[in-house]
């Protein structure tokens, strides 16, 4: 891949997909002093952005970049165009109770991931031939489900890696709404092939965190916190443990 001006050359350039979760009509949760959740969502992907722009190999990109509204399905293939190596969904949590409190982050569950081999496998639409190093058209579609499968396991352990190493770093910044990775069924996080988490950054509907989500210098710690937490997450992972795109330009 191409590298910037800067980048040290022996090292691979990796892209990180943020997505600021809602956006245009889907204006997500707000809490009681009119903070949007799409609004705290996008500032807070910017300025992680720019954090990861900061870091010499790595490459940020953001799924939206203004206020208007991508469907689920959408933010994911925008991923998979943009070769996203990892893939980081930004949102704030809501609750009926306003005492609801602190961050979480999601990987995807086993059970989410089960619907989405299927439809991966029939729909060819929005994929490319190979995903995870699987030839999707190879002629035993057996073969081809059980290799999709395998990619799609090793995946979900990578998210749960990241998630962990988040979680880990947003602990530092604001309390834990639980003290784990918690894992769910998340439409966005179903990429087969792209470590893919979801951060409940804080409780929008709590008014203290409220207040500080909307806050440039709180926004600007979280976003530290979540890089931080990704570069962790890339220092401890073994070199080329996984098989890449097959259909990535890889020459310079
Ligand atoms: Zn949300």
């Amino acid at each position: 891949m191409p590298g910037r001006p800067g980048a040290s050359s022996n090292l691979p350039m990796l892209t990180i997909a943020i997505d600021a979760g809602h956006g245009g009509e889907d204006p997500g949760a707000h809490g009681e002093a009119g903070t949007l959740e799409k609004e705290v969502t996008l500032a807070v992907a910017q300025r992680v952005r720019d954090r990861v722009n900061a870091e010499p190999n790595l490459r940020g990109v953001l799924i939206r970049d203004g206020d208007y509204f991508i469907p689920l399905g959408g933010r994911t293939a925008k991923a998979r165009q943009l070769h996203a190596d990892l893939f980081v969904s930004i949102h704030a949590d809501a609750f009926i109770s306003k005492d609801a409190r602190g961050s979480s982050v999601f990987a995807l569950s086993e059970r989410g991931a089960t619907s989405v081999a299927a439809r991966w496998l029939a729909n060819r639409e929005n994929q490319a031939d190979q995903i995870g190093g699987v030839n999707l058209n190879a002629r035993d579609p057996y073969l081809a489900q059980t290799l999709f499968d395998l990619s799609q396991t090793a995946t979900i352990a990578d998210s749960l890696r990241l998630a962990r190493s988040v979680l880990r770093e947003l602990g530092g910044l604001n309390p834990l709404h639980r003290g784990e990775v918690e894992q769910a069924g998340f439409a966005v996080l179903k990429a087969p092939d792209i470590p893919s988490i979801l951060v409940e950054t804080a409780f929008i509907s709590n008014p203290y965190e409220e207040k500080r989500l909307a806050d440039p210098a709180y926004q600007e710690r979280l976003a530290d916190t979540i890089v931080r937490g990704i570069k962790h997450y890339l220092q401890s992972r073994p070199a080329q443990a996984r098989p890449k795109l097959s259909q990535r330009d890889e020459t310079p």
